[in-house]
């Protein structure tokens, strides 16, 4: 009995080593040593998504959508393309309330409702439940990291990001180039006023490819399952 005893012991203490290994929570970037990059693609479905489908089908490449709830709703027929694709989709709550400026008292609360309510939007008409999550504007604090914890989601940043920004697509396009490394994850949108990403999309993932990286989804980037 006593061997027993301690050879569940040693099995439950392996497994509880192996969990661990797997609750971060809280990822911006993959391993550094791997030439793996993820792009991803968020505040969809939306105007640009079908256009940045045929790109990315053309270069025969995987990325990650981070979609609102309030979208899958309004454009159910987007969503199951970018799913149908074969694109890994991941949760960026339901109507992207910015977090770091919400002042209500029900903060923890509207957190987990955002992120519980677009999962199931995500669940009910794309037949997915993801378990990667974005909030909006990277909101990353203790009350989101730990919603995200409890309801078995990794919370997923990004290393590189500058679509939103004031410049031309040239530059926009150089500052992306700038960024390409091992473990990278672009954020980029798939919104129609994004026509800057669009111009250079299709060169940028040459360019990436030509340097010998990857190009993966977040999951398969961060060994996520
Ligand atoms: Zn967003």
């Amino acid at each position: 009995m006593g061997k027993i005893k301690k050879n569940i012991v040693l099995i439950l203490l392996f497994y509880s080593i192996a969990c661990f290994a797997q609750t971060r929570t809280f990822y911006t970037n993959g391993s550094e040593d791997v030439k793996k990059i993820s792009l991803t693609f968020d505040d969809g479905p939306g105007k640009a998504t079908k256009q940045i489908l045929e790109i990315l089908e053309e270069k025969n490449i995987k990325a990650t959508f981070f979609m609102l709830g309030v979208r899958v709703v309004n454009d159910p027929e987007t969503a199951k393309a970018v799913a149908a694709a074969g694109h890994e989709i991941g949760n960026h709550t339901y109507e992207h309330i910015n977090f770091y400026t919400y002042k209500n008292e029900d903060k923890a609360e509207k957190i987990e409702k955002e992120l519980l309510q677009c999962e199931k939007v995500i669940k009910s008409i794309l037949g997915i439940q993801s378990f990667l999550t974005r909030f909006p504007y990277g909101y990353m604090k203790s009350d989101a990291i730990g919603a995200a914890k409890k309801h078995n989601y990794c919370l997923i940043n990004w290393s590189f990001g500058a679509d939103w920004q004031d410049i031309s697509a040239e530059e926009m396009h150089v500052k992306y180039k700038q960024a390409i490394k091992n473990g990278a994850i672009f954020l980029m949108h798939d919104l129609p006023k994004n026509k800057k990403v669009l111009s250079f999309l299709e060169t940028f993932i040459d360019e990436i490819k030509e340097e010998g990286y990857k190009i993966v989804t977040v999951s398969e980037l961060l060994n996520l399952t």
